[in-house]
């Protein structure tokens, strides 16, 4: 397969999946293996359930529905708060769906019974982080009215920290999010199965080796894709931070002036260029942009910087100097890059084996 492409390394992956899961049974945590930055994609769910997770969790239910047609039958989570208007959808995918307001819920109900099965849901809490989730003190009223509802079976609460404003998961808020679980339960007189603690931020935590609690599930994407941890983007010891590359093909490589010439205005995206005169270098075009990546997430080969870039061309600069037009150069990604990428219809995906990409990676 030639152009833009994802090489995607479902080894890999499953490796990471796996070295994430032996970590953390043993702390009575199961993985709910996130794929929506894949856009759904069944070869990497089935990976990321080869490496042990539980089961999968997606923030839209078109990947949802897209891997249940590829025939993926785990029990699947939308990790989202549902859209009412996708109520029935939702309840005919997947079995469980994280919720955060009640007149979501009920139309879950409705829906549930209206085709005559039983829906889970988790209430979600707001632990700082402000994005979604019920306030703590509104908490056991809101499961009291969920657990009145037909066909809806409470399994248990959740939160998410770190992604709208960085508040890191600690022994304090994982602390308060085990003290509502005890506290719905003896109030309400119920037992609850699921205490999902968060996302791939909550790894660090995790081990640095604070009690787990109640904490017995957590979603994790972007550390088995990339191998990190996502507070401070770390390398996890023991995970493959290559598991997913993207490759690039050159279509220009020529000796340029390093500053431009002219009147200098706006450039396509609106930023005056800025560029100091380093006389000339060879720069190389890859038909690769903004389009299909986010440049700022790319992390080049050694030797090779990122100069600049627009909607379809990414400009770099080697030390090997020119380039061989059509020949390829490969990225590492970080998560903004790697979401869009997974994303633009002009990105190809490849997936290989590790002994697949050895060989290609000889010649790029
Ligand atoms: C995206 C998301 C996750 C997974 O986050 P990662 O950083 O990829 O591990 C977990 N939970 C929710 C609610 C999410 O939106």
């Amino acid at each position: 397969m030639a152009g833009a492409r994802l090489e995607i390394d479902l080894e890999k992956i499953t490796h990471n999946a796996r070295t994430l899961v032996d970590r953390l049974t043993p702390r009575g945590i199961s993985v709910t293996g996130v794929t929506k930055a894949t856009l759904g994609s069944p070869e990497i769910a089935r990976a990321l359930l080869e490496g042990g997770v539980c089961e999968l969790g997606d923030s839209r239910i078109e990947n949802i529905e897209n891997m249940r047609r590829a025939k993926v039958s785990q029990p699947m989570s939308l990790i989202r708060s549902p859209m009412p208007s996708q109520a029935k959808r939702v309840v005919t995918n997947v079995e469980l769906s994280y919720n955060s307001e009640l007149d979501t819920v009920r139309r879950l109900s409705c829906e549930a019974s209206k085709l005559n099965r039983t829906h889970g849901v988790v209430l979600m809490v707001e632990l700082g982080d402000l994005r979604e989730g019920f306030m703590p003190a509104d908490l056991v009223a809101a499961t009291r009215t969920v657990i009145a509802l037909p066909n809806i079976v409470f399994r248990g609460i959740g939160t998410n920290l770190a992604c709208r404003s960085g508040t890191s998961p600690d022994a304090a808020n994982m602390g308060e999010l085990s003290r509502l679980a005890t506290l719905l339960e003896s109030t309400l007189d119920i037992s609850i199965d699921t205490v999902s603690g968060g996302n791939s931020a909550n790894l660090a935590w995790i081990f640095g080796g604070a009690p787990a609690g109640r904490i017995n599930k957590l979603r994790l994407g972007e550390a088995i894709l990339l191998g990190h941890e996502t507070l401070y983007r770390r390398p996890i010891q023991g995970l493959h931070t290559d598991a997913i590359t993207l490759v690039a093909e050159v279509i220009e490589s020529k000796l340029k002036p390093t500053r431009p010439c002219g009147d200098i205005a706006q450039t396509a995206f609106g930023v005056r260029a800025l560029a100091t005169d380093c006389g000339k270098i060879t720069q190389t075009l890859l038909a690769l942009g903004i389009q299909d990546v986010d440049p700022d997430g790319l992390v080049p080969p050694p030797g090779t910087a990122i100069i600049g870039s627009t909607s379809d061309h990414l400009v770099i600069t080697s030390a090997a100097g020119r380039a061989s037009i059509g020949s390829e150069v490969r990225f590492e990604l970080n998560y903004s890059a790697l979401l869009r990428a997974m994303t633009s219809p002009f990105v190809a995906r490849a997936m290989k084996s590790t002994a697949e990409i050895a060989v290609l990676r000889n010649t790029c």
